[in-house]
């Protein structure tokens, strides 16, 4: 059986499930916000899945929910967060509006977060940047669940990246991404489905190769994508979001109870693309991403999620019900 809700509806549950465990009013209403737009638009593995874990961080004390991010402008083209052992997402919004005043200024800028977490699907964190008229790249870490390739052992986050960019009279182009073969909150979905992993993304704790969900989850490790590129773009994404902006890499990892994540780091770059590319800058855009999708059956990276929003706006986001009364138990 399933349940339709509206995001307002679903909007103000999450923000009370959120309050009721110790977060603030106003760190809610940015989470809950967040949390919603990805179980609308997907991927549903960081939507509200998530909000159970969230709940048990807030719980724990491992994650601070009534968190301030201390915001500093360290340079013309660099701001500083510290989010206070908050979720990185009230740093990145403390932070948004003068990472975008300095790019514009400056033609580029960045925004490195540290003491921070994130638990969540990334293109929110970048799509905002584009509908302001900037391309934008993110990068965050995560616990070690990803063997170097060649390795033996988990060593790497799945550590996800996001590119958005800015369209001609459309909602930005975002893709939005794991770097290992399969994201660790999709075998989660997996296990509580019931469901085998495609073959060629994990391995078992003896280091053989398993679609055994659980045989990853249990000690086991997930592959990187695309063999020794991915794993070079995993190692990059621990520098950008770990070294670069002070949080832990994947291995620096504390193991908390409660703790789904660790205390990590987030890096957004943005670019005023018409001071670097022109005034053509979206015009030129518009040309490549015409190019994508008339050739073949190729499509932009985005289009499925916009195509769900589409739907959630005109019926509703559809749960099942026994998801949603597990929600609402969460919420007294
Ligand atoms: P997917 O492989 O599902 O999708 C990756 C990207 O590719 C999306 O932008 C998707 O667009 C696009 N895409 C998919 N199929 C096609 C296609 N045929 N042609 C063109 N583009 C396509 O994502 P992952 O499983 O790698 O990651 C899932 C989520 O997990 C991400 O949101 C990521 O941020 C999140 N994550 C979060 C972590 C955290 O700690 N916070 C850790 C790891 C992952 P579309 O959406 O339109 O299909």
């Amino acid at each position: 059986m399933t349940v339709a809700l509206s995001v307002a509806a679903l909007t103000s549950l999450v923000n009370r499930i959120l309050v009721s465990h110790g977060m603030s009013e106003d760190n809610a209403a940015i989470m809950s916000a967040i949390v919603v737009a990805v179980e609308r638009d997907g991927p549903r593995s960081h939507g509200l899945f998530r909000v159970p874990g969230m709940v048990e961080m807030l719980k724990s004390g491992w994650v601070d929910g009534h968190a301030v991010p201390s915001v500093e402008d360290k340079a013309p083209g660099l701001v500083l967060v510290n989010a206070q052992n908050g979720f990185a997402q009230i740093a990145l919004a403390a932070a948004r509006s003068l990472l975008i005043e300095k790019t514009r200024s400056q033609g580029i800028g960045m925004l490195a977060i540290r003491n921070s977490h994130h638990f969540c699907a990334l293109w929110p964190d970048v799509e905002p940047l584009a509908e302001h008229g900037l391309v934008a790249l993110a990068f965050v870490n995560t616990r070690s669940y990803v063997v170097p390739a060649g390795g033996r052992a988990r060593l790497y986050g799945t550590n996800p990246m996001a590119f958005a960019c800015p369209r001609q009279d459309r909602p930005p182009m975002v893709w939005d991404q794991a770097s290992a073969a399969m994201a660790h909150g999709e075998v989660l979905l997996a296990r509580r489905h019931g469901k085998t992993l495609p073959a060629g993304v994990a391995r078992d704790r003896d280091g053989r190769p398993t679609t055994d969900p659980d045989a990853m989850i249990q000690g086991g490790a997930l592959l990187p994508f695309g063999a020794y590129k991915g794993s070079s773009i995993a190692l990059m994404v621990e520098i950008m979001s770990a070294a670069l902006t002070g949080g832990h890499f994947g291995f620096e990892d504390d193991n908390n109870p409660g703790g789904y994540t660790k205390n990590a780091g987030e890096l957004v770059i943005a670019i005023d693309p018409e001071m670097s590319g022109g005034p053509l800058f979206r015009d030129r855009a518009e040309g490549l991403f015409r190019r994508v999708v008339e050739n073949g059956n190729a499509r932009l990276p985005g289009d499925r999620r916009h195509a769900e929003r589409g739907r959630a706006t005109e019926h509703g986001i559809t749960l099942e019900r026994a998801a949603y009364d597990a929600l609402v138990r969460l919420s007294v």
